[in-house]
């Protein structure tokens, strides 16, 4: 290939779905992961309406119902005893404008878009390609990278950082360690673990369970009986020492009190959990997007859903500059667009999500969680349904307004 009107640097969720909306308008795009393939990892599973209208743009949800994507029945909260405290039904919130909000294990939604990206003729993927430096000039930039066959340089009209929480663009641009923001001392630990919860009452697909020890989120991500069980630990353990206390830890939280012998765990991986946003999203030819740009905790599924967000809106902007309908000013508004919604939505509702589980008083938390209030009142009051749905979609904006052709 020669020099792309577009270089993606990381092929995680978000640069391959930026490359395949690219590339499917025609776009030359050159993608650059430092692995040799892609990531495995128990991450997101939940993708809200905003990411899932980005998804059908993107032409794959119909792939990710074959892999196995459904719509969750709902999201509700539990006092440690399995007593339910409130819950969203996804039928509550149905409409016609809006998308549903969909699961499907994050690794097998990038088979998908790796496997439609194979058919783009003009887009290329080049694996082990580690970005380590980064330039530009007026006409063009460019990333060094180290390859197996030795250092390169590579160059594009564009460059978009979608290399992750450690991205090496975000780095090269403000340096090491400017990621404004905060990191939760509490720790966290993602499980995939087969174990029949609904034989245990749990009869809602997601949740949420309060309590200021044992709090923890156990939602169905499968047809088969896999769940989704991250649960909170206490904070300055090692790998190994969270490994040991496992057991007595699902012992202790989930319904049915099981011993290892009653479950199977086919992943187990502790992440530390922050809030952070970048100082800029676009820094002359080079962008940021989905976690290199900004970062929150995983409860409540914000986190790649703002990076898809973030990923359909930059791929109208690069497609209006590319197509001579957008000037390049269009790339400001989707800096300051994006670090907006941040603020406004992302950090603000993923911190009530997080801290409702800790610090709420489960006997309490219907009447005194402002949240779980309005869920009640959703329950017999279809504007505040409305309402709600209104909220949820907030995160969308539509750059092609910016258009002026
Ligand atoms: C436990 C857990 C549960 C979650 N659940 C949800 C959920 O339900 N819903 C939701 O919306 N979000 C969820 N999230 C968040 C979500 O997983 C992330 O937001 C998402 O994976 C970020 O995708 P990304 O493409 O930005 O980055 P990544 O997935 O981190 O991909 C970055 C890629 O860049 C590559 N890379 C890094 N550095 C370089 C370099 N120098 N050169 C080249 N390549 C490089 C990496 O190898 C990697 O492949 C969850 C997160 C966690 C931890």
């Amino acid at each position: 290939m020669s020099i792309p009107f577009v270089a993606i640097v990381g092929a995680g969720p978000s640069g391959l779905l930026l490359a395949l909306m690219l590339g499917k308008r025609g776009i030359p795009v050159r993608l650059l992961e430092a692995a040799e393939s892609l990531d495995d990892r128990p991450r997101a599973t939940h993708y809200s309406s905003p990411a899932v209208y980005e998804l059908r743009r993107a032409g794959v949800l119909e792939d990710m119902k074959a892999e196995g994507a459904f719509i969750p029945s709902g999201a509700c909260w539990r006092k440690l005893n399995g007593e339910f405290i409130a819950g969203i039904a996804a039928g509550r919130i149905e409409d016609p404008t809006s998308d549903p909000l969909t699961c499907l294990p994050l690794n097998k939604l990038n088979l998908v878009l790796q496997r439609q990206i194979s058919k783009l003729p003009h887009v290329e993927i080049l694996y082990s390609h580690k970005v380590t430096g980064i330039g530009q000039d007026e006409s063009k930039a460019w990333v060094e990278v180290e390859a197996p066959g030795g250092p390169q340089k590579l160059e594009a009209q564009y460059i978009v950082g979608c290399d992750g929480a450690n991205s090496q663009i975000r780095r090269s641009l403000f340096g090491d360690w400017e990621f404004p923001g905060s990191t939760w001392a509490q720790q966290i630990v993602a499980t995939n673990t087969y174990y029949p919860f609904e034989k245990h009452g749990f009869d809602w697909d997601s949740n949420f369970i309060i309590d200021p020890e044992h709090w923890y989120m156990a939602a169905r991500i499968s047809d088969d009986g896999l769940w989704r069980v991250t649960y909170g630990e206490v904070p300055g353990l090692s790998f190994d020492e969270l490994k040991a206390r496992q057991p007595a830890k699902f012992k202790a939280c989930l319904p049915g009190h099981p011993e290892p012998s009653d479950y199977k765990m086919v992943n187990f991986s502790p992440y530390k959990v922050h809030q952070r946003l970048a100082k800029k999203m676009r820094v002359g030819r080079f962008l940021l997007a989905a976690d290199a740009a900004h970062l929150c905790n995983p409860f409540g599924g914000l986190g790649l859903t703002s990076g898809i967000v973030d990923v359909g809106g930059l791929s109208d902007c690069l497609e209006g500059i590319y197509t001579g309908r957008a000037d390049d000013g269009i790339l400001d508004i989707y800096d300051t667009v994006r670090r907006e919604k941040y603020n406004e939505i992302i950090d603000p509702v993923s911190t009530g999500n997080i801290r409702l589980l800790f610090e709420q008083d489960p006997d309490t938390a219907s009447v005194e969680n402002a949240f779980l209030k309005t869920c009640k009142q959703a329950e017999t009051d279809p504007e505040v349904v409305a309402a709600q749905r209104k909220a949820g979609n907030a995160l969308q904006y539509d750059f092609r307004e910016h258009y002026h052709k």
